[in-house]
């Protein structure tokens, strides 16, 4: 614990750029909240390609700005896309949000459904109507054999549940993990992947700590979650995927493993959370 938090001084003071020859894979950003304008949003993802940022997972906001976003990043070769009702849009998901759900799934780089799940943190709707919500595309994803980008906050025990009733046969990921290490091991036994986000780098997140150092690398991803959840390196910062290699940098530290192992590890691991091995 004291190496990390030395660990944590050291580069807000000296922060070295990115190895060039890591690969990262970004798990979760919210690309079309980070800038409204399309060349902007471009960039981003260029800028991130430079600190070897080779994948991201863009998440879709909600349906009406799916599509516009999707056409946005068309042109960015390291970006990929989810698409799903979260539940901040449970009291309205929009007409024909399967249909519309449906078809965006189907599109090239779409390799996700998400995010769902549920947040009784900030009480949109009601419990029972996120929960159908949330049950439902569970269901859709396992129709149509995609994986599943999983919110929770402050609703724990009945994403759990849920899960254990209705993960997909294609898995899914528990993003910007907020959870202890108990939970975590449950989870595991699901074959659910963790996402660690920026939130991990703080210095008092010691149940993260706990679970990023105790679970196995095989089923560990990274987001950046941007946004959000900066880095403590970059503090007061808009996050960007960009910033990514600082929370694997964090995570190498606690396991007191090799930089460059974690990274191949936790990029593999991406591709085949989201079934592209092949790659
Ligand atoms: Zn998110």
């Amino acid at each position: 614990m004291l190496g990390a938090i030395s660990y944590m001084a050291h580069y807000a003071i000296s922060k070295e750029p990115a190895v060039q020859y890591m690969k990262l894979f970004d798990t979760h950003a919210h690309i079309g909240l980070i800038h409204e304008d399309p060349i902007e949003q471009l960039i981003v993802a260029k800028e991130a390609k430079q600190e070897g940022v080779d994948g991201i997972l863009s998440i879709c906001n909600n349906l009406y700005d799916f599509f516009e976003v999707y056409e946005n990043l068309k042109t960015a070769d390291n970006v990929y896309h989810s698409v799903g009702v979260s539940p901040s849009e449970v009291t309205n998901p929009g007409r024909d949000w399967e249909l519309k759900l449906e078809e965006g799934v189907q599109r090239d780089r779409v390799v996700a459904i998400g995010e769902i799940g549920l947040d009784y943190y900030r009480k949109f709707g009601d419990k029972d109507s996120q929960i159908e919500l949330f049950i439902r595309q569970l269901e859709l994803a396992d129709r149509l054999g995609y994986p599943v980008v999983i919110h929770n906050r402050e609703a724990g025990r009945d994403v759990l549940e849920i899960l254990q009733e209705k993960l997909p046969s294609q898995g899914g990921v528990l993003h910007c993990y907020s959870e202890d290490w108990e939970y975590a091991q449950e989870a595991l036994e699901l074959n659910l992947f963790i996402s660690f986000a920026g939130n991990v780098t703080y210095r008092n997140a010691r149940n993260l700590h706990e679970t990023a150092r105790n679970m196995p690398l095989e089923r560990m991803v990274v987001e950046s979650e941007s946004p959000f959840m900066v880095p403590s390196a970059y503090r007061g910062k808009r996050n960007r995927p960009a910033y990514l290699v600082e929370i694997v940098k964090f995570i190498t530290e606690l396991r007191n493993e090799s930089l460059e192992d974690v990274a191949a590890t936790l990029y593999q691991n991406s591709l085949r959370l989201f079934g592209l091995e092949s790659r």
